[in-house]
């Protein structure tokens, strides 16, 4: 463990750096902890990205770890499925599992962050808001912050952890120094928010247990409850061509686009006009990191390490994965080059396998869902999973409500599982088509052979 006079600074005090602090001074390492932007329990903060999120198992662990999961949970709304809109206005509830513990949660993410700030701020962890990093001088071990006032403040330290997000200013200054081989690849699709408030008696205007979708075929709506009683919607689709962000950039076209694609959710949205002319197209992409280590001073970890496109619900999932998974290097790891190099061991393959998956699942979310082999393909994924307890678990499931199973193997066994599916549901229609008992025998073997 390192010595409690070490100099431990970590920079953003998003969703992964504030949990990441409440963890390492829960184990004696004291950090202090700098973020660009004011409190924002004190005033309100540029918008950012989407206003909630869907926090699954692996982040539920993270926050149990730091005892943070009933004060998370007192303002988390419970999803029990998929709720797809059909383009005639029709719907059917698609259950994320088959047990009832098997629900994803809705979080705020102004109301997350603000919990874990006061969880670090509890276990005495110095957070200086209002300072920006701006660069980084590694011989010197000094890091070049600039404050509200526009006044810069050295900061010395012995090790920089950071935590800023996919524009990471850490990064890009450890890559100044040694090449860290990033590569982002923009997804080409970007994401507007719209919002459906409570309806006329503050009641939520749909069903607030599940994580709404308006499947199209190449681009997708999706809405996520909020504790207020309404939904934040997030359109996703490309930004050029037909149709596409840059065609539809006049808020007229936009809405008489949305009129078209989503009637029933634009019948909901009596603020459309203000949003559309007010709300940004945010970007999408995916950022790959080869190097997340800069010897025994300098480790990124998040989205500044392995920013991902939004599909699977598990970015920050992902990022509070690593914060475990550093504190306990950290905590258990004399050699502090080592542990950094083992962190980045561990979480590496897991960052590029969810990437993968996340990628693959905006194709399952905005275009296979409207296929009747898929409704077929998942009636089969359940009947396997209900007759091979603990053999074969459908890959969502894995992803979403097995931690216990990293990211990398879940990818690995889900094409193995998909393969099959694709073989035992071929030429099928339904259900009953296929032989259940040569099914479970052909998913023993495929996952055999591992
Ligand atoms: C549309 C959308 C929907 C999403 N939905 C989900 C979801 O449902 N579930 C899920 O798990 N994930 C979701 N994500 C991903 C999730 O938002 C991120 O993975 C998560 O926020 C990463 O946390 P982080 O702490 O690494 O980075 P961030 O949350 O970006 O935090 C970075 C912090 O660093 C600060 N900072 C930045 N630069 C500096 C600097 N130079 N100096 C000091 N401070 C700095 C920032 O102000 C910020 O506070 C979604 C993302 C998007 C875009």
């Amino acid at each position: 463990m390192p010595e409690a006079s070490e100099r431990i600074v970590l920079v953003g005090a998003g969703l992964a750096g504030s949990l990441l602090a409440v963890l390492m001074a829960r184990n004696g390492q004291p950090v202090s902890l700098y973020e660009r932007y004011p409190d924002p329990r004190k005033q309100t903060v540029p918008a950012g990205r989407s206003i909630n999120l869907a926090l699954a198992e692996r982040g539920r662990m993270a926050l149990a770890r730091a005892d943070l999961l009933d004060t998370v949970e007192a303002f988390a709304l419970p999803m029990i499925g998929r709720m797809l809109h059909d383009d005639k206005g029709q719907t059917q509830l698609q259950k994320y599992g088959q047990r009832d513990d098997e629900v994803i949660w809705s979080v705020h993410r102004g109301h997350l962050n603000q919990a874990l700030l006061d969880a670090a701020e509890a276990q005495g962890v110095e957070i200086h808001f209002g300072h920006r990093l701006d660069g980084a001088d590694f011989e010197q071990q000094r890091l070049h912050f600039i404050d509200q006032d526009d006044q810069a403040c050295p900061v010395d330290f012995d090790l920089v952890i950071g935590s800023d997000g996919a524009g990471s200013a850490l990064r890009k200054a450890m890559d100044a120094v040694s090449p860290l081989g990033v590569r982002e690849e923009p997804l080409g699709h970007g994401y507007l928010e719209l919002t459906i408030p409570p309806g006329p008696v503050g009641n939520f205007q749909m069903d607030p247990e599940a994580l709404h979708i308006w499947p199209r075929g190449g681009y997708m709506m999706i809405a996520l409850p909020n504790p207020d009683r309404s939904f934040t919607c997030t359109l996703f689709l490309q930004n050029e061509g037909e149709p596409g962000f840059d065609q539809l950039a006049a808020a007229k076209d936009m809405r008489a686009f949305l009129e078209q694609a989503f009637p029933d959710a634009v019948a909901l949205m009596p603020d459309l006009d203000r949003e559309l002319a007010e709300h940004p197209v945010g970007f999408l992409g995916t950022l790959y990191v080869d190097q997340w280590q800069l010897d025994r001073r300098a480790i990124i970890l998040g989205d500044a390490a392995h920013a991902i496109v939004p599909f699977h619900g598990q970015g920050m999932n992902a990022a509070f994965e690593d914060t475990v998974a550093l504190a306990d290097r950290l905590a258990n790891e004399p050699d502090r080059q080592q542990a950094l190099a083992d962190f980045q061991r561990e979480r590496k393959p897991n960052a590029d396998a969810i990437a993968a998956m996340a990628l693959d699942n905006y194709l399952e979310m905005r275009d296979r869902v409207r296929e009747p082999r898929f409704h077929l393909k998942k009636q089969l994924e359940w009947a396997l999973e209900a007759r091979l307890p603990g053999e074969f678990i459908p890959r969502y499931q894995m992803v979403m409500f097995h931690p216990e199973i990293p990211y990398a193997e879940a990818w690995a066994r889900g094409e193995r599982q998909a393969a099959l599916l694709d073989r035992l549901t071929e030429h099928r229609e339904q259900l009953d088509e296929i032989d259940l008992n040569d099914a479970c025998e052909q998913a023993r073997q495929a996952l055999q052979q591992a």
